[in-house]
């Protein structure tokens, strides 16, 4: 089941998380302190499930009256790249958040490492010169305890010196691991001795090659938080099993005691959320890049047109909740047209659709002299007359969408047919009087005369017509490229669907047709006044970063209406 846009306005009750930490507050926990971290590994882009937590623990600080850290949970060496530190940094700026510290995981390495001795030297941590198939094999399955490792009853001194021999590099990749000596026979997986240290001689894009021993996730994070004095340290369900290791490590180093709540992760549908998924989608050339408007990415939004505050805006009606769950990416497309509703200017631009038989059509207007060419001033936004308004140049020859004339109009068609009027959106009101074809039948114009009298502002000819269509003045018009974009993946939820997500693409998910735009619009888009625009009938759009001078490119943020759960409805 996916779940639908909660409109309700009535005020919003606390989440479980709030509930929490307003409950700590009254007891004095930590003096009343409240202290987030946001901890992206920077192994690839931000994605919009980023920004949920983003919200989250930002958003608490916030209202609380505490901080935030920004952490790069930076302890794998293999893939993490400073591209990524960089593209995060800039993601969570322009989502509108500023962060207390930056901190990295890897600035804590030394910590860590100390932190490990001292369990060597409790003698709850051993080095174990196992194999990862011969670990996997002690650790057995849950539902009998596992066996324990040869090497588990080390004697600590030579464990430390094992261990130090790790650390100066002493043995090959893979050769031992330091494992933390808790549980084998318990039924929560995690506690049955966890490999906490592993040797990778691996250069580290913080570190370089200080370091041949990395800890593992688990031995990092936790401590991570305690190191920084974290009081609510927030992460999703599947880390519900290791909490229990990450208050162990907390009792047994006996450190500053930050706890860990669990949230669901918010998934979406059709499209994946996991940078693994996201990477594979980009080397494979499946997209342009992690910015590629199809993307589920903070980047590929911002570049398809969303806005900081319509991502905020959905992160705050999704809430959050103790269960996993599938939201419908209509709510997100509804966050931003809400708001473009609100804030765009309304354009005119001749598009095709997409279909190559569906060319614009060029209307010349037989009464109107040639060379003649008049202004007319239409609004900018009928949501809000300060926008003001904008001069639209108006000729004898105008371009209309292919699909606003029909030549055999059904019944209540109230655009263009022969004999028919309509009027031109802020301008006359026109009358078809013939349809123009070349031999292979295709229309190369509609003929057509105007009345004089019927000028939008000033009409007195007294006549009414049912349709109003757009239009662009053809010796103004500039062409433009623009890209229609359509879900990813074909299914509802890729993830979970057993044929690999890669053979579920949506091969239609990108279309580039050609448009005729009004000149002012590429002045402005120029300029750099306008991004967002509407295109009038046809959607919100937003000036793509790779046009050119003369050749715009623009990209649909999203449709008007949602024409797609209509037709869901239909079928
Ligand atoms: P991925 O599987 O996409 O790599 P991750 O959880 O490994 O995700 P991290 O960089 O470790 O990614 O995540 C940073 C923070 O963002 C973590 O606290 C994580 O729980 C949170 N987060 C990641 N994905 C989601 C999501 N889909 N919904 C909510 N929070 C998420
Ligand atoms: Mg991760």
């Amino acid at each position: 089941m996916t779940e639908v846009p909660n409109n309700s306005s009535t005020e919003k009750s606390l989440n479980f998380i709030e509930q929490i930490v307003e409950d700590d507050i009254a007891a004095g926990l930590h003096a009343g302190r409240v202290h987030t971290r946001f901890p992206p590994e920077p192994n690839g882009y931000l994605h919009i499930g980023h920004a949920k937590s983003i919200c989250l623990n930002f958003g608490l600080a916030d209202k609380y009256g505490g901080k935030t850290n920004l952490r790069f949970d930076d302890t794998n060496p293999v893939t993490e790249d400073t591209e990524y530190v960089d593209s995060i940094k800039n993601d969570l700026h322009w989502l509108g958040f500023g962060w207390e510290n930056e901190f990295y995981a890897s600035d804590y390495f030394e910590q860590l490492y100390q932190f490990a001795e001292t369990l060597i030297e409790k003698g709850v941590a051993y080095v174990d010169d196992s194999t990862a198939e011969e670990i996997a094999v002690q650790k057995g399955n849950p539902a009998e305890p596992g066996t324990p490792s040869p090497h588990r009853d080390r004697p600590v001194a030579e464990n430390l010196d094992q261990f130090r021999k790790m650390r100066a590099g002493e043995f090959p990749d893979g050769a031992k691991v330091l494992r933390a000596k808790v549980d084998m026979t318990s039924p929560n997986m995690q506690l049955r001795d966890p490999v906490i240290y592993r040797i990778k001689h691996a250069h580290h894009h913080r570190t370089g090659n200080d370091w041949c021993i990395y800890p593992m996730y688990d031995f990092a994070h936790g401590q991570s938080d305690s190191i920084e004095h974290i009081t609510h340290s927030l992460c999703t369900l599947e880390f519900i099993p290791h909490r229990p290791l990450y208050d162990w490590f907390i009792e047994k180093l006996n450190i500053f005691p930050s706890h860990q709540y669990e949230f669901s992760r918010l998934n979406l549908t059709y499209t994946v959320m996991s940078k693994r998924k996201l990477k594979t989608l980009v080397e494979d050339g499946h997209v342009t890049g992690w910015d590629d408007p199809r993307m589920p990415t903070i980047a590929g939004l911002r570049r398809r047109g969303y806005t900081p505050a319509s991502i905020r805006e959905f992160c705050d009606r999704i809430g959050v909740a103790k269960r996993d769950n599938l939201i419908d990416v209509g709510l997100l497309e509804f966050c931003v047209r809400e708001e473009l509703n609100r804030t765009t200017h309304r354009i005119m631009a001749v598009l095709t659709d997409g279909r190559p038989d569906a060319q614009p059509l060029k209307l010349v207007i037989t009464n109107y002299e040639e060379g003649r060419e008049e202004i007319m001033r239409i609004e900018n936004n009928p949501e809000d007359h300060e926008a003001g308004e904008r001069d639209v140049p108006f000729g004898r020859e105008v371009f209309i969408e292919h699909d606003d004339f029909i030549e055999n109009p059904p019944k209540k068609f109230f655009r263009l047919f022969p004999g028919g009027m309509v009027r031109l959106k802020g301008a006359y009101i026109i009358k078809c009087d013939e349809v123009v074809k070349d031999d292979a039948g295709t229309i190369t114009e509609l003929r057509c005369t105007y009345i004089p009298e019927s000028r939008s502002g000033s009409d007195t000819s007294g006549l009414t017509v049912k349709g109003t269509i757009h239009w662009v003045s053809a010796a103004h018009a500039v062409e433009a490229e623009v890209r229609l974009y359509d879900r990813l993946f074909q299914v509802e939820n890729p993830a979970a669907d057993e044929r690999g997500f890669k053979d579920l693409l949506n091969p239609n998910s990108l279309q580039t047709v050609r448009a005729f735009v009004e000149p002012a619009l590429i002045q402005a888009t120029r300029s750099g006044s306008l991004t967002n625009v509407q295109f009038m009938r046809k959607g919100y759009f937003v000036i793509d970063p790779a046009s050119t001078p003369d050749r715009p490119i623009f990209n649909r943020t999203v449709t008007l209406k949602d024409a797609w759960a209509k037709e869901q409805k239909k079928g």
